[in-house]
């Protein structure tokens, strides 16, 4: 049986990294990404070794910096209240896209509602 998706590597060979990402409902899963070619592998099983690679990785914090680098790249941090996107789209590194996926909820309750609609 060939190995899941998020268990790595990539199809391009490239390792795959972990991150924490936060749901509008302030769930947390763990996001698994390809260092290399950036392709999304899908959500790894909250158990040993992938909390502790996720863990290592993760900012203590995240919010403050989220919110020095969206001002850094002149990038928008827009708010429904419950979760966060950056705006314009695609502008934002990959970076702070990922600091505002691991605290999304918590950002939201930061920023508050900004008007608007998620991307
Ligand atoms: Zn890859």
């Amino acid at each position: 049986m060939p190995a899941p998706c998020w268990a790595g590597p990539c199809g391009c060979g490239g390792q795959v990294v972990y991150h924490w990402q936060q749901f509008r409902d302030a769930r947390r899963m763990i996001r698994a990404t390809c260092e290399r070619c950036g392709r999304f592998c899908g959500y790894a099983p909250q158990r040993s070794p992938y909390v502790a690679l996720a863990d290592k990785v993760a900012s203590p914090t995240a919010t403050i910096d989220a919110l020095l680098l969206a001002e850094d790249e002149h990038v928008e941090l827009r708010s429904d209240g419950h979760a966060v996107w950056c705006w314009p789209w695609g502008k934002a590194s990959e970076r702070l896209e990922q600091l505002v996926r691991e605290k999304a909820h918590l950002l939201a309750g930061l920023i508050g509602d900004t008007g608007g609609q998620p991307v």
